[in-house]
């Protein structure tokens, strides 16, 4: 890592918190703003340039990333990726260490930095399996346009040949960066983090450890610590914003000009008024009862509450919120509050002494139509850490007529506050959920599948995900709070109506999709993918002999034909012990609307076609590892002749020995109309043995 010395602020040698632009490593100008310790209070690092030269960072990003992004496949920025988790993951104490001062306990860390390279692993791996070995990404099927498969449609993905500017809450420094660079990346989209200032020091570090890997290419990450300067009024309209925050902020920034004129995808992802429901089958006394407290305390506590998905607003019937309230102040009871460092602590400091204030306020406006029933400001418990930092107790309050109340459903205290409001049926409860208008998460504890179908129905089109949980899943669930890097993360409305992570979907927001329209010939040029209608190659030998290297896409072997007996049928019948009336009693057959009379098994037809198109020798092919896509079109009889094309569809690298190989393959009969068709995976070596 690159050594940075302090320098000094208000008198005191304080952390200079750099940038990284074009390049290099830039320090901090008198423009700069202090940075305080949520848990001593103190003047810990600064940050900020006046003068950065933000023209030069987007052509830096624009001119030198993105190239050198597009330049590799979608397999070798996945590998990229998994590398780069690694090494965070080998250098995370650092990233620890200095977490402490943001007011994240150990705990809280495993969420922001593990989970962060967790989710790059996981962007890592999708890359490799779920993406090509290519450049251009198919979205869906081929479009059949013309009668005769002359004029094709195929949806296709292309990076964006812009940056992505990522503003990021000050939250989760390095779980918020993580998780937008990995999909951007992956994309092949270089990135402009800008962290929030008040914990912009972990990012900065995190950015640090990720560039001296040396595994970056040059240009694909650069940093701003601080303010934006004038970047967004330089956007173009290959750029993308990924914005992280509150909703006025998101507002603000969505509304520039500059982006609205050159209509800059702009991703929002804001604050939200998630809920959790209390399912009417979960009476205290059953698990999912304890669950739904365990879960509340977990969201009001993790990270002091400063979660986008935390739980703020708790419903439970009518006839269960007393003992809600009760199971939750023996929880929350148990919540010590200190120190962060403190391996007894369970929740730390919220991030700043303005957002502390931030949060009594908001928590005030909730108390003008709640009553606050645990958890007192003034009066808690601090277990030895010291008076400045910017600690608060959980706080829960009641608000006994939901449907009157407006507060509570609007105004999100970002910090350990939750309220608590009857039900009186379902239908109710649905209802009050969907009045944070649009959330990042809702959540119900329940048994009934009933329940969780009403809920779905009824709260979907309001909420990016709905969390059902109860006594069959709580043991590997994976939390109310957590967004996953395989699910959306965002939500509707309120949430600010973006979208994020969901695996590959993720990645596509930050590429181009584009309608492509022509001949088969030139739909397989485009996406490296044989489509059926295309030029075939043949070859003189096998291709089961030939490697996975010299194998051409489109690549064709035709199959002699061989005539199904009624013997044939009878015998596979009885070997495999399938006796379907359709195989075995003509006049059933003849009743059946899709039968001339007896047919052969589709199964028979698949081994019969590998035994013409399969080449026995030892050789390339070391696996028949699976068929997708299986179709059986038009019957069989005794009589018909069965012959197979099989052509190479695709080909996707493996790992040093071998890869896989898509085969096309479609059986016809004498009259050359087809009967089955599918795709056939194999695996093939690189080299012939
Ligand atoms: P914020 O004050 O809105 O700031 C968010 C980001 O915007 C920060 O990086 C901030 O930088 C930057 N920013 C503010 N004004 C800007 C401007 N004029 N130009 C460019 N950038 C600007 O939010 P926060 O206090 O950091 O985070 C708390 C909020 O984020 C909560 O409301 C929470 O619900 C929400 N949040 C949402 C999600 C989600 O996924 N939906 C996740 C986490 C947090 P500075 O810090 O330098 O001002």
């Amino acid at each position: 890592m690159t050594e940075i010395s302090p320098r000094e602020f208000d008198g005191k040698m304080v952390h200079d918190v750099r940038s990284f632009a074009a390049g290099h490593w830039i320090r901090t100008d008198d423009a700069a703003r202090a940075i305080h310790s949520a848990v001593t209070g103190q003047i810990i690092a600064r940050a900020g340039n006046s003068a950065l030269d933000v023209a030069a960072m987007l052509d830096h990003a624009r001119d030198v990333g993105g190239p050198n992004l597009r330049a590799m496949t979608f397999h070798q920025r996945a590998k990229l990726l998994k590398a780069l988790a690694s090494h965070l993951g080998e250098h995370k104490q650092p990233l620890y260490d200095a977490s402490f001062a943001t007011g994240a306990t150990q705990k809280d860390h495993l969420i922001d930095i593990d989970g962060g390279i967790g989710t790059m692993f996981v962007f890592a791996s999708k890359g490799r399996r779920e993406m090509p070995d290519g450049h251009v990404y198919l979205d869906g099927e081929v479009e059949q346009l013309s009668r005769n498969g002359t004029f094709l449609g195929q949806h296709i993905c292309t990076p964006r040949q812009g940056v992505a500017v990522h503003i990021n809450a000050f939250n989760f420094p390095v779980w918020g960066m993580l998780e937008k660079l990995a999909p951007t990346l992956l994309a092949g989209v270089p990135a402009i983090v800008k962290p929030a200032t008040s914990s912009c020091y972990v990012t900065e570090l995190a950015v640090d450890i990720m560039l001296s890997s040396g595994l970056l290419p040059e240009g694909t990450l650069q940093l701003v610590s601080g303010g934006l300067g004038d970047m967004l009024d330089r956007l173009g309209t290959q750029d993308v914003v990924s914005f992280t925050g509150s909703a006025d902020t998101a507002f603000k920034l969505r509304s520039n000009p500059n982006i609205l004129r050159n209509s800059v995808s702009f991703i929002a992802e804001q604050d939200s008024l998630n809920a959790s429901i209390l399912g009417p089958d979960a009476a205290p006394g059953t698990p999912e009862f304890d669950l739904f407290v365990k879960e509340v305390m977990r969201e009001m506590t993790t990270k002091a509450g400063q979660k986008c998905t935390a739980i703020r607003r708790i419903f439970a019937p009518q006839v269960h919120v007393d003992a809600v309230i009760e199971a939750l102040r023996v929880s929350l009871s148990k919540t010590t509050i200190g120190d962060p460092k403190d391996p007894a602590t369970r929740m730390g400091a919220l991030v700043s002494h303005s957002q502390r204030a931030d949060v009594l306020e908001k928590a005030a406006q909730i108390g003008q139509e709640a009553e606050r029933v645990i958890g007192d400001p003034e009066n808690f418990d601090l277990n030895g850490a010291g008076p400045d930092g910017a600690f608060l107790p959980p706080m829960l309050f009641h608000c006994a007529n939901p449907d009157a109340a407006h507060t509570v459903h609007e105004v999100e205290a970002f910090g350990p506050v939750a309220t608590i409001m009857p039900y009186s049926d379902l239908d109710h409860a649905i209802a009050l959920t969907n009045r944070g208008q649009g959330s990042l998460v809702a959540s119900v504890i329940t048994n009934d599948g009933d329940v969780a179908r009403r809920v779905a129905l009824g709260a979907g089109a309001f909420h990016g995900r709905l969390y059902f949980n109860n006594a069959t899943s709580m043991a590997e669930s994976t939390g109310h709070g957590s967004p996953l890097p395989h699910m959306v993360h965002g939500g509707p409305g309120r949430a600010g109506g973006g979208e994020e992570m969901g695996g590959v979907r993720g990645v596509l927001h930050y590429m181009q999709r584009t309608a492509i329209q022509g001949s088969p010939d030139i739909l397989t040029a485009i996406g490296d993918k044989w489509v059926p209608g295309a030029q075939e190659i043949t070859h003189t030998d096998h291709p089961f002999t030939r490697s996975f290297h010299d194998l051409h896409i489109g690549e064709t072997f035709h199959t002699p034909s061989r005539v199904i007996t009624s013997d044939d049928v009878a015998h596979f019948a009885e070997f495999t012990g399938d006796k379907f009336y359709a195989h075995m009693d003509d006049a059933a057959a003849a009743r059946n609307p899709f039968f001339p009379g007896r047919v052969a098994h589709g199964y028979l037809l698949l081994s019969f076609a590998a035994g013409l198109f399969v080449q026995p020798d030892e050789g390339p092919v070391l696996a028949n590892t699976g068929l997708d896509n299986l179709r059986f079109m038009k019957p069989v009889v005794p009589g018909d002749a069965l012959k197979v094309r099989l052509t190479v569809k695709h080909k996707t690298s493996r790992n040093a020995d071998y890869g896989e190989v898509r085969w096309h393959v479609t059986l016809t009969n004498q009259d050359d109309d087809r009967v089955a068709e599918y795709e056939l995976l194999t695996m093939n070596a690189y080299a012939t043995a």
